[in-house]
């Protein structure tokens, strides 16, 4: 069965896209830690970061760049911090999340709830600054 991330990855369940290419994907997080969180994915089902092909790994961290340093652009924040965590979808992504201190990046603090007109307007603005 497709992972949730495939589904939208197909188009099958809406999302706040930012960016595509031929082996990877990038939209916001649903539950944002802070405005611009980002996730971003390889098309290829693979539970485990870790274990994404030599090839598909580094394809994934360096499309991860081209969108962290377009969130940079379009989100003020310090830096933009980097997590892995997939304690939840069963698909490999890296967490992108514009940072103004260490406790930006600490996924146990309530979530944002946005709207869906900020979401869009985020999304937007990241993907004009690709
Ligand atoms: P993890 O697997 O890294 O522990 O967490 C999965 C992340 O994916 C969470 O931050 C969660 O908010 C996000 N997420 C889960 N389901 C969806 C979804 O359907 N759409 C979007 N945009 N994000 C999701």
């Amino acid at each position: 069965m497709a992972t949730i991330f495939t589904k939208i990855i197909n188009g099958e369940i809406p999302c706040y896209k930012v960016a595509e290419d031929e082996k990877n994907f990038a939209f916001l997080d649903i539950n944002p830690l802070a405005k611009g969180h980002v996730l971003v994915v390889p098309k290829t089902e693979e539970d485990y970061i870790f274990n994404l092909s030599e090839e598909d790994y580094l394809s994934l961290q360096a499309f991860a760049r081209k969108v962290a340093k377009a969130l940079k652009a379009a989100v003020p924040c310090q830096r933009v911090g980097v997590a892995v965590l997939g304690m939840e979808v069963p698909h490999a992504h890296i967490h992108l999340v514009p940072l103004q201190s260490e406790a930006d990046l600490d996924f146990r603090k309530t979530k944002l709830s946005l709207s869906p007109d900020e979401m869009q307007q985020i999304a937007n603005s990241i993907a004009e600054k690709l």
